[in-house]
């Protein structure tokens, strides 16, 4: 168990590629944190600087009370666990979870301990002889989380470790890490470019873009409060719907004009967004804050929308309807029992005390 620290990290790949820009991290004792993003963010880099399977360029990494910097990555007492399990083929489930501890001279009684130990918890006991081709993918996954648990490390770091499973075992491994974690109570850092994973598994969340961190917070505050237009669009599924317009004042009320359709703001709001009067601002609204007018009870005029529905999509729980304004498509995500009419024009009622407003320039959240 340790506390692990990254401190101005960057890193800058021979041929002048800045993967990594001035990175900094603090993962608590016993924290799992997520870093998520997408592909080619410097995510990956960022963790193999962690492990020592990367130089860093310039900054600094702590694992516990120990600058890392100088020490390989065989003396950091992390496991790492990785997305292809890398797993020797010619040796049995056995032999591969036990590779590093016989590498380290434990003795022999405290290695089958530990083994067995790890197969009970990953319900692995039965494949012991086999070799990794006698496995299926969850197995091998399985096999690769045995091979780090029986280390017993300070850190486990995780590179994409679901990413080679098909989607219902993938959900299914997210639940059994879920399990693990809270069992092992050990400090986990995990990388994937998987919103709902990073949702889902982490205490904390760190969303990276262009070897940059955008924000760092538990998941329900990036959710709720993104730091910038990247990060409410990159997490949430679907995305949110941004649409740009102008902040308009009619009559001491602020509205925001889509071109389209005018809504009213929130009062809470006008205090910041006063200084945006007249001006271009992008609007950022979630799928489920967008409601058919049928359903809504205290739908007034200053909140409702027209638009037309082009494709209705079912998905038993909940129905996904694609909507046209005229100006922008965006997507409102409603209850089962809604079945508007394909083609037609529709009333839609915004929640407008959840909406979004980002810089245009800056691109940082405005509200
Ligand atoms: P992610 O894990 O978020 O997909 P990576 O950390 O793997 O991103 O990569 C970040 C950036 O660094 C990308 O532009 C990638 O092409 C580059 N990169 C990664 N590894 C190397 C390498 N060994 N040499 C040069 N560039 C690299």
């Amino acid at each position: 168990m340790a506390q692990i620290s990254v401190r101005d990290v960057t890193k800058v790949y021979k041929g002048g590629v800045k993967a990594v820009d001035n990175v900094n991290l603090g993962i608590e004792n016993k924290e799992f944190m997520v870093l998520v993003g997408p592909s080619g963010c410097g995510k990956s880099t960022t963790l193999r600087m962690i492990a020592g399977l990367e130089e860093i360029s310039s900054g600094k990494i702590w694992i516990g009370n120990r600058l890392v910097n100088d020490v390989p990555a065989k003396d950091r007492d992390i496991a790492m666990v990785f997305q292809n399990y890398a797993l020797y083929p010619h040796m049995s489930v056995f032999e591969n979870m036990s590779f590093g501890l016989r590498l380290r001279k434990y003795p022999k009684h405290e290695i089958v301990r530990r083994v067995q130990e790890a197969t009970e918890i990953l319900g692995i006991k039965h494949l012991l002889e086999r070799r990794p081709r006698q496995l299926s993918g969850g197995e091998r996954q399985r096999v690769a989380l045995g091979r780090a648990i029986v280390r017993k490390p300070q850190a486990f770091l995780f590179d994409e470790p679901l990413s080679n499973l098909d989607a219902k075992l993938r959900v299914q491994m997210r639940t059994e890490i879920h399990k693990l974690r809270l069992r092992l109570q050990t400090t986990f850092v995990y990388v994937t470019h998987d919103q709902t994973e990073a949702m889902t598994l982490g205490d904390k969340i760190v969303v990276m873009k262009d070897g940059k961190v955008q924000q760092c917070a538990d998941p329900m505050t990036i959710y709720d409060k993104p730091a910038n237009k990247f990060v409410a669009g990159f997490i949430g599924s679907p995305p949110i719907n941004l649409m740009q317009g102008r902040i308009l004042k009619k009559e001491r009320k602020l509205y925001f004009d889509e071109g389209k359709f005018q809504v009213k703001l929130v009062e809470d709001m006008y205090g910041v967004l006063a200084a945006y009067e007249g001006k271009e601002v992008i609007f950022g609204i979630r799928a489920e804050d967008i409601y058919d007018k049928l359903f809504v009870s205290q739908a007034s005029p200053e909140n409702t929308i027209r638009a037309a529905c082009e494709v209705v999509e079912p998905l038993g729980s909940e129905v996904y309807l694609y909507l046209n304004s005229g100006k922008n498509t965006f997507i409102a995500r409603v209850g089962a029992h809604n079945r508007p009419e394909v083609n037609r024009d529709m009333d839609l009622v915004l929640d407008m005390s959840k909406v979004h407003f980002f810089d245009r320039e800056t691109e940082k959240t405005i509200i």
